[in-house]
């Protein structure tokens, strides 16, 4: 991760200037994804503790150049298949 892309990503989030397409990553991806949850509760953090990379997601889902440090979306692409899956192991993994 580059620090351009870091300024970036915390401007147009405190800025509020994100595009679309960087909205729906966090809505649909990060807001779903267990990494961002601790004790049931949505932290705001992509948490290192859970395997993820300690950003704020609001800043880095508005970086045009990072992506998901799991592989489930980058600039212009999206796996879904990938974190539904991810999600259904998770959920089994921590049902046990
Ligand atoms: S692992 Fe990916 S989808 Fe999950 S919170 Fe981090 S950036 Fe978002």
């Amino acid at each position: 991760m580059n620090i351009i892309s870091i300024i970036e990503g915390n401007l147009r989030y405190a800025l509020n200037i994100r595009t679309s397409i960087m909205v729906f990553r966090e809505e649909n991806y990060c807001k779903k994804c267990p990494i961002a949850f601790k004790d049931g509760r949505y932290t705001g953090f992509c948490n290192k503790s859970e395997g993820g990379c300690g950003c704020l997601i609001g800043a880095k889902t508005s970086q045009n150049t990072e992506g998901c440090p799991k592989g489930f979306f980058a600039n212009n692409w999206f796996k879904p298949e990938l974190f539904n899956e991810f999600l259904k192991e998770y959920e089994s993994t921590n049902r046990r």
